[in-house]
């Protein structure tokens, strides 16, 4: 079961892989990082961190409008994109906080 899904992503996630080598993708990487060069989820924390990774807001899979539409990109860190990114598109939803330590994302379930 676990090994069926995880093929399914990976065959999803070969077919798309090529368009991070477009020039399209690269321009519009470039400029979400001259607009915004800093991390927006450590700026939502108040933290200054310098971005080097474009990431989706929502999540692309494969689909061309989402990936390549400048209002859907968002300027992060490696660490944010590989930890707490990566595993709230898993789970569906952040558990990244405020100052009083409420959730941010409307999608987590306190906020729902
Ligand atoms: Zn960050």
């Amino acid at each position: 079961m676990t090994f069926e899904r995880r093929d399914q992503r990976s065959e999803e996630a070969q077919r798309y892989r090529p368009w991070y080598k477009l020039a399209a993708w690269r321009k519009a990487r470039v400029v979400q990082l001259q607009r915004q060069p800093l991390c927006e989820r450590h700026l939502e924390r108040g933290e200054i961190v310098a971005a080097t990774v474009v990431n989706h807001r929502t999540p692309h899979r494969g689909d061309w409008s989402l990936f390549i539409d400048p209002s859907n990109h968002e300027s992060t860190c490696k660490s944010c994109h590989d930890g707490p990114i990566q595993s709230a598109e898993v789970r569906g939803f952040s558990k990244a906080v405020d100052v009083d330590g409420w959730p941010i994302d409307p999608a987590h379930p306190v906020n729902r």
